[in-house]
This record gives structure tokens, C-alpha cells and sequence, in this order.
């Protein structure tokens, strides 16, 4: 496959540019004083679910997923949600602390954070109506549409017990050595559901009036000074636009932080849409730091500090928020999932060597909501410090390695074995690196994949791995290798349909495979028929209809998000895109519900809805039937018909490009000393979690 040309990341300051810019890092790395602590550079590690937090034998691997990013010089961290009582957890058995045991196992996790220089908060999370169990409650019994319980109203003494709850649990933070906790009231959580109209329909002193509405909050607040003290870190997580109806007014938000400010709160951090909203808030497709003017807009309304969140993932953006006056603090959680050495490398000088989280979800959120361990996909080390583990090779250990394949898992099996002390060369058989990530980064809304093409192109550099492009790996070239790891990925399939260019067919000029529309080596007409509804299906949709670098302004206009939150929620009539071509996706499968809706458990609806609003005709069901001068002919719904179409894309899966393990294992080499990885292995359910974990394990293991 040719590679594509470099696309250049846009962000939203004429300031920044692709994190291999040259801006200098001052404000970024300067330290601030936050209540009776002092952070010692402005980037925090915000809370993220890992799935390690719920089981306390599970504490030691959480202490060292902690500790690495310690190491990696984050100012401070914020663990994922614990929470004070039963009615509070998330799932049954959910993390908590409350009692003594939590306290013990929680301080090898304060210990691992406080010896690298780190501040680390525990987040105290009431998931009210969220809650994926019987026992939930909210504010009102407005049921949520995300699970399958009716809530129970918290009755008055309910609230008061819930307050003394959180106070003890934070007093517990502070003994298992905390430097503070964040209360988490954003996200559509049971704070959000008292202070939102949407979901508080009380006639008590708690609902009503905002007054009343966000009176519990304010008592929880409250109620944690007085058990912890001056000294102790109260954050507090607030929604800034809730992107649900009913949801507050701008007016109402700042009144809110206000209050809280006087309540007691050394730090706010802001929080974007509730997990119900119809609209994508951190997916790889939102504009980088798209709600900034709102973390900056309530800056201007307070005295604490504030931290921005959602959608910041290089150090070039952050430093031009704090330079715009928009945040004291930045928040990133992702980010240092994917590179724990964030901070380090920005007060080194070198953004260029950070892995940069490309907003994907496929390792980290796709796997917490599907109730798995949280890791990364260009990271596949985060959540498994204890279990992935890159050894440096014994002196007169050093093999001569052959990886044959640049794409992702090539690439980083190549890095890693270097890194480890490995003479490592990597043959690929194109004139760039980078694989399928080429193509996906050709994808609008998907330019941060280009990233992580970036940060290989830097480790094969920092490593010292020989790269041999335009060099298809055969007998004669990996003679003399002593490890040959194979990861050459792919090759589109193509169904044996007459005119789509099969096994012994001739290819109708209408047909095109999806990997050449991408590339750019071959274009499509006006009228397109998607044949295949993956994940790549929905990519080539958007390639045919949606252009690169939306502005936040035209972003916010297409999913009707109303960044003045001039009405409740900060919701707006959505505008329609312009109709660019009329495309057409087809799949065999008749259950056309999840069409379109490709691999991602926290996307999926988002590309559903982004078909609909291109105006993505879908029909389930069809058997093709051949593609000829007339058009695309298939059977559907028990009719024969003639699509009229002037191009038909292939995006039918894929299939493994693994001739080379024979090849390798003619040269006489063990079978141990062959491995093939990604999907070269296996092409079904590939993608690039599994590719560049498998490249890992195959090079942490020679
Ligand atoms: P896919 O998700 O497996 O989809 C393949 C599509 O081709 C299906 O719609 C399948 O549905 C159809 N198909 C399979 N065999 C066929 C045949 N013989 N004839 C006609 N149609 C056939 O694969 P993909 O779209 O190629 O994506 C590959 C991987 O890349 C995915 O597993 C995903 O993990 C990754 N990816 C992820 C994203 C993301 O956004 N997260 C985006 C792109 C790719 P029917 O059999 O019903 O027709
Ligand atoms: Fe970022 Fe994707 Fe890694 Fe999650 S899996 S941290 S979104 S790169």
C-alpha cells in the first residue's frame, strides 16, 4: 500500500500547531499553589475507570499504574470514582472507601504517587441513576435511558446520611493519604441529576428553585472541610454544558461555581455533557479543546483555580489555553494513558517523542464500559505496568532482528526490540510507514491517527532500528537474522461477486477497493455504494462525505451544541451538512439495527447518528449480485434491483498477508524464532489494539 501524504493537525489557536511544533512549554511547567498544596507543574492526570480500583487485590497493579505516571512528573493525578456507600456504586461491589481495609490498601497507592513528587486525589463518585444495579437512586424517579433500573427518590434523611457519607469517605481519603479528593458532580452523575431541572423534580427543600437544587452539593462540600480541614484539597467536577434537555442554564452554571467557591473548594474542574447525550464530547472526531471558551468563561467568574478537560492532548494546545487565560490547570487523562511520560518529555523540551492519545476509546472507555480493564491502544503497557514489562537485554544476549512490516504492529514490535537492546532492521515493502493508520488518518475527524505515524517515525530514530522502505522482505533479504518477526498486516477482501474483481475475475472500472479510495490512488463518483458496514465502511462514508478539519464553531453546528449556552442544556437546532454525494451502504446481514455503528462500544451511536445526518441511505440484507456499465444489480427485501451508482467501494474485511512465516521458517530458523503478529496472524476482528499489543508481547519476549 503507497502511503498518503502527512496531514497536518489543525487546532483551534493560531498559536499551536502538530505537537512536533517548537513552542516552549513556560506556563505549562510553571508550579501553583492549590489550597494547602503545591503542584509542581500545571498537568493533571484526570480520573479514568481502569478497572483495577474495584478489587483491593487489584490495588498493587492500580499503585504502579499510578506510579509510572508519578515518575513521568504530572503534577497530580485523580483516581477513577470510589464511592461512599452502597447506593453510590456504579456497578454491584463497585470500588468504595469506608472503612479501615480501603485505608490500608489505598496507602501503597498514595505511597507509589507521594515518593515521585506526585499529588494524587481520591474521587468520590455517586453515579445516582447510572448506577447498573437495584439499589440506585437519584433526586426524582426520572428514569435514566443508559440503564435498566427505575430509580428510588432519595428520601430527605437519605440525603442527609448521603452528606455524612461523603464527609467520612473523605476523611478516610486523607488518612490513606490523599492530598484531597475530587467530588464528582459533572457527567450526568447523582450531583448533576440534583442540580438539572431535567432530573430534580423534588418539592423540597432540594428541588425547585436553584437555590434548593443545589443545596446538597453544597452540604456535601461543606460537610468534607469541616471533617478534613483547611489544608485538605476539595475539587470539585462540574458540568459545563450538559447537552441534555433541561439541563442548566449558563446563568445557573456560573451561580453554581460561585456557590461552590463560597462552600469551600480549593479547585474546579469542568466536565462537558452527561453520559446520555447525543452528542460525542471526547471522540477522536470532536476539535481539540472545542469547550475551552467555557472552562475560560467561568475562570473569569472565580477566584480558585480551574482545570479545562475534554478533548486536550498535546502539550502545544494546553500551553496556548493557559496562555489565553482560559484555565490554570489542565486535565488530561487519556493522554497519560497513552504516554505516562507526558510531563517529563514537555519539561525536556520534547513533544516529539510523546505518544499521543488519538481519542480512538478502543483501549481505554470501549473496554470500561464493556466492565473490562481500561488500557491503551498505542499504550498497551497502561493498566499492565506489572505484567508488560520491557527488559533490557543481558550483555552478549543481543539478536539481529528482522520485523518484515511497517504498519502498527511492525512498528512497534520493531521499537520495543531496539529499545531493549535488539539490532532490529524493518523491511516494508511501501515508501512510508504506517500501514492502515495511513488510511485511517485520511479519514476527517480521524487526522490525530497521523500521531501516532509521527511517534513511531521518532522511536525508530531514538531506538536506532535500520528501516528499509520500498523493500518487500523475501529469502535473500532475511538471511542472517537470527529473529524474524512477520506483521505484514492485510489486504482488503474481495468477495467473489462478478465485476468486484475476484479470484479469476475481471474488476468493473466502478469497483474500487476501500483502500485505494483512501490512499488517494483512486477517486469516486457522485453516486457510491458502500458495500460492507465495519468500521471501515463508516470511515469511507465519511471520507465521501465530510471534509477535514472542522472548525469547533461548524463542529458545534452540525451536532447542535450551542457553546453560548444560551438555553437550557446548551442545546440547538442541529444544522444539516451539505449533501456532497449520494451514498449508499449495503450489508449481507439482514438485522440492519447496529448497521453502521462499527466496533466502538462508546461510537458506535455517534457514527450512527453522523451516517443519518450525511444522509447515508442503508439497506441490510442485500445479496450482491454483480456490478456491471448499469450499476450495482443486488437482491433485497426478496426484489432484484439496479443500483445506479458510479463507483462501488469494497470494504468487505480483510485478509492476512502471512506468506512470509513460510518463508522465514525455510531459512532453517526455529519456530520459536518466527512470530507473526497483527493481522498478519489473524485478519478477522483486527485492529490496531490488538496489532500493536501483539507486536509488544512478540518483542518483549526475544
Ligand atoms: P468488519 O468490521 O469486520 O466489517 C466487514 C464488513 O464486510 C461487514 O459489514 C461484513 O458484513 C462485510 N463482509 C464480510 N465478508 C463479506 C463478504 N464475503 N462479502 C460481502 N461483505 C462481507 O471489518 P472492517 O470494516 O474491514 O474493519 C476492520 C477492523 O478495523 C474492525 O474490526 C475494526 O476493529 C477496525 N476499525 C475500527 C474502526 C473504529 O472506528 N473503531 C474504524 C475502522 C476500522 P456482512 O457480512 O453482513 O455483509
Ligand atoms: Fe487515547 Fe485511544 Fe489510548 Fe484511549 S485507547 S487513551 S483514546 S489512544
Amino acid at each position: 500500500m503507497g502511503a498518503t501524504p502527512a496531514i497536518p493537525i489543525r487546532t483551534e489557536s493560531s498559536s499551536t500547531g502538530s505537537s512536533t511544533g517548537s513552542t516552549t512549554f513556560g506556563r505549562l511547567l510553571a508550579p501553583l499553589q492549590v489550597g494547602g498544596i503545591t503542584l509542581r507543574n500545571r498537568m493533571v492526570m484526570g480520573s479514568m475507570h481502569t478497572g483495577l480500583e474495584d478489587r483491593l487485590w487489584h490495588h498493587a497493579k492500580l499503585a504502579a499504574y499510578f506510579e509510572e505516571r508519578a515518575r513521568g512528573g504530572v503534577a497530580m493525578m485523580i483516581t477513577g470514582g470510589f464511592a461512599m456507600n452502597l447506593r453510590a456504586w456504579l456497578l454491584p461491589f463497585s470500588g468504595m472507601m469506608t472503612n479501615w481495609i480501603h485505608v490500608l490498601s489505598h496507602r501503597r497507592i498514595t505511597r507509589a504517587a507521594r515518593q515521585h513528587g506526585a499529588h494524587i486525589l481520591l474521587q468520590l463518585l455517586h453515579s445516582g441513576r447510572y448506577g447498573y444495579h437495584p439499589l440506585q437512586v437519584s433526586a426524582s424517579t426520572v428514569p435514566s435511558p443508559i440503564t435498566p433500573f427505575k430509580p428510588k427518590a432519595l428520601t430527605t434523611a437519605q440525603i442527609r446520611s448521603t452528606v455524612r457519607d461523603y464527609a467520612r469517605s473523605a476523611r478516610l481519603a486523607q488518612k490513606a493519604g490523599y492530598s484531597g479528593v475530587e467530588i464528582m458532580g459533572s457527567e450526568g452523575y447523582l450531583l448533576n441529576q440534583f442540580i438539572c431541572p431535567r432530573t430534580n423534580q423534588r418539592t423540597d427543600e432540594y428541588g425547585g428553585s436553584l437555590e434548593n437544587r443545589m443545596r446538597f452539593p453544597l452540604e456535601i462540600v461543606r460537610a468534607v472541610r469541616e471533617a478534613c480541614g483547611p489544608d485538605f484539597v476539595i475539587c470539585y467536577r462540574m458540568s459545563l454544558i450538559d447537552l441534555v434537555p433541561d439541563g442548566n442554564t449558563w446563568d445557573e452554571i456560573v451561580a453554581i461555581a460561585q456557590a461552590l467557591e463560597k462552600a469551600g473548594i480549593d479547585l474546579l474542574n469542568t466536565g462537558i455533557g452527561w453520559h446520555e447525550a447525543r452528542v460525542p464530547t471526547i471522540a477522536t472526531a470532536v476539535p481539540r479543546a472545542a469547550f475551552r471558551s467555557l472552562t475560560g468563561r467561568i475562570k473569569s467568574a472565580l477566584r480558585i483555580p480551574v482545570m479545562a478537560s475534554n478533548r486536550i492532548n498535546t502539550p502545544e494546545v494546553a500551553e496556548d489555553i493557559l496562555a489565553q487565560g482560559q484555565a490554570d490547570l489542565i486535565s488530561m487523562a487519556r493522554p497519560l494513558l497513552a504516554d505516562p511520560d507526558f510531563a517529563r518529555k514537555v519539561a525536556e523540551g520534547k513533544p516529539e517523542a510523546i505518544n499521543t492519545c488519538i481519542a480512538c476509546n478502543q483501549g481505554c472507555l470501549d473496554l470500561t464500559f464493556s466492565n473490562q480493564r481500561a488500557t491503551c491502544l498505542v499504550n498497551p503497557r497502561a493498566g499492565y505496568e506489572t505484567e508488560i514489562v520491557y527488559k533490557p537485554v543481558a550483555p552478549g544476549a543481543q539478536k539481529k532482528v528482522a520485523v518484515v512490516g511497517g504498519g502498527m504492529a511492525g512498528l512497534t514490535a520493531a521499537t520495543v526490540a531496539a529499545d531493549r537492546g535488539h539490532e532490529v532492521t524493518l523491511f516494508e515493502s511501501a515508501s512510508d510507514i504506517g500501514g492502515q493508520f495511513n488510511l485511517a488518518a485520511a479519514v476527517p475527524g480521524k487526522e490525530e491517527f497521523q500521531e501516532t505515524i509521527r511517534y513511531y517515525r521518532h522511536e525508530l530514530a531514538r531506538t536506532g532500528v535500520t528501516v528499509k522502505l520500498n523493500t518487500p522482505a523475501g529469502s535473500d533479504t532475511l538471511q542472517g537474522f537470527d529473529h524474524v518477526v512477520v506483521a505484514s498486516g492485510v489486504k482488503p477482501r474481495v468477495p467473489s461477486v462478478p465485476g468486484f474483481g475476484g479470484a479469476g475475475q475481471a474488476r468493473h472500472p466502478k469497483v474500487v477497493l476501500y483502500s485505494e479510495l483512501l490512499s488517494g490512488a483512486k477517486t469516486a463518483g457522485q453516486r457510491v455504494a458502500v458495500i460492507g458496514s465495519g468500521g471501515i465502511g463508516v470511515d469511507t462514508c465519511s471520507y465521501l462525505l465530510e471534509e477535514h478539519h472542522q472548525p469547533t464553531a461548524e463542529w458545534a453546528a452540525h451536532w447542535g451544541v450551542d457553546l453560548q449556552v444560551s438555553d437550557r442544556g446548551g442545546l440547538a437546532p442541529a444544522q444539516p451538512r451539505p449533501q456532497r454525494r449520494q451514498v449508499v451502504m449495503l450489508q449481507r446481514n439482514p438485522n440492519g439495527k447496529k448497521m453502521g455503528a462499527g466496533p466502538g462500544k462508546t461510537t458506535g451511536w455517534a457514527h450512527k447518528i453522523l451516517l443519518k445526518q450525511l444522509g447515508v441511505r442503508m439497506i441490510a440484507g442485500a445479496e450482491y449480485v454483480a456490478v456491471d456499465d448499469a450499476g450495482l444489480h443486488i437482491r433485497a427485501e426478496g426484489k432484484d434491483q439496479c443500483l445506479d451508482v458510479d463507483t462501488v467501494v469494497l470494504c468487505a474485511g480483510q485478509e492476512s498477508v502471512d506468506e512470509l512465516k513460510s518463508v522465514a521458517q525455510a531459512l532453517g530458523l526455529a519456530e520459536s524464532a518466527v512470530q507473526v503478529v497483527g493481522g498478519a496472524k489473524l485478519a478477522g476482528e483486527l485492529d490496531a489494539r490488538r496489532a500493536i499489543r501483539e507486536g509488544a508481547l512478540a518483542a518483549a519476549s526475544i
